[in-house]
């Protein structure tokens, strides 16, 4: 049977104990009465977290009246739906008018048909039930549309607004950001001997321990098949660096199970980030970072390079790495 919470507001102790009875010998839902005496009282456990989401308001109360609680519900239109019943002695048509079109669901005359009253209720529960089932929907529509499916992280459109909006927030408030890409090194190798199921569980378990090593902040994203792309509010280059340096030794020490079989992986990462001078655009440093990726794998793979930074055949820019693609 279905647990609710119910919110049962009247300052008449009499009806309280009536509706608390009926409420209580309801067949079809387990009811979790809380009671208020007054409009105030009733409006704060409305609005406490976890509050009733079925409300039966008493028209006339201290404080607040049952209907300004429905025009303060409804004012507040985000918040999870509260189905609210008017219980009122007021049966003109004036009165009727006047509590739905604060925003009552509906509207019950006292003295009350008990079996009523148990229909009506019912009809609440139908409208909550389909609204959680819509929003349950709803975020998991939202979380398809951002996340990566197969390592739960965030998908590359996603990863690159957050980059934008870190820009735009590291240029107000004068911090930098840094971008670090990262590549498996020799991935193919690993599906070609161990099959793309075992490569899928690779993917998954260096994405979860990327993610485990980054700040609540830090953002990551699958950037394409084995490419990840990490976005760090507030950091320089330099910190990147050893941050980029940390995550390439826990992913080369981390033996990696997969089924019955026990796999090692390394990668290759590339850094840019943005200077205190000068505004810097996605699309360059996303640029910057892959042209440092690409020479951490010329040079062996397995390492961390910052862009601008020299390397063993000297500094890179992004003329000789397009240079070297077009040699190929
Ligand atoms: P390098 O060290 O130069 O990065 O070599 P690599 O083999 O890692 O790179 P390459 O680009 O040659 O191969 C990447 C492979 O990643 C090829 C592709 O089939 C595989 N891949 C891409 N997406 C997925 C996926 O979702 N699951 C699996 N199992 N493999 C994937
Ligand atoms: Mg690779
Ligand atoms: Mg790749």
């Amino acid at each position: 049977m279905q647990r609710v919470k119910v919110l049962l507001a009247d300052d008449s102790p009499a009806t309280r104990m009536i509706l608390q009875r009926l409420l209580k010998s309801c067949e079809y839902c387990e009811f979790e009465v809380v009671e208020a005496t007054n409009g105030t009282d009733a409006l704060a456990a409305l609005w406490a977290p976890d509050g009733p989401r079925l409300a039966l308001l008493d028209w006339q109360m201290p404080g607040l009246s049952g209907v300004e609680v429905c025009s303060r519900i409804r004012s507040q239109p985000d918040n999870p739906y509260i189905y609210t019943l008017l219980v009122t002695a007021r049966e003109d048509r004036r009165s009727l008018l006047e509590g739905l079109g604060a925003g009552a669901d509906d509207y019950l005359v006292k003295p009350f048909d008990s079996e009523e009253l148990s229909y009506r209720l019912r009809t609440g529960l139908r409208i909550i039930n389909l609204e959680d089932r819509l929003r349950k929907t709803q975020t998991r529509l939202e979380h398809e549309a951002t996340h990566d499916q197969l390592t739960g992280l965030l998908n590359r459109g996603t990863v690159m607004e957050a980059l934008k909006r870190e820009l735009d927030r590291g240029r107000r408030g004068g911090n930098q950001t840094s971008v670090v890409l990262a590549d498996i090194d020799y991935f193919k190798q690993v599906n070609d001997t161990h099959g793309h199921v075992a490569g899928d569980g690779v993917l998954q378990e260096v994405a979860g321990v990327l993610r485990q090593n980054l700040r609540s902040c830090d953002w990551i994203g699958r950037y394409g098949g084995e490419e990840f792309l990490m976005v760090l509010p507030e950091t320089t280059t330099e910190r990147a660096e050893l941050l980029a340096e940390r995550l390439r030794e826990t992913i080369a020490a981390h033996s990696i199970t997969v089924g019955d079989k026990h796999l090692n992986v390394t990668l290759s990462l590339g850094i840019d980030g943005t200077n205190a001078y000068e505004h810097s655009f996605v699309e360059t440093l996303i640029l910057n970072a892959d042209t440092a990726l690409y020479e951490a794998k010329r040079c062996g793979r397995n390492r961390v390079q910052r862009f601008g930074q020299p390397t063993e055949q000297g500094v890179i820019s992004n003329a000789d790495t397009r240079c070297a693609l077009s040699a190929h």
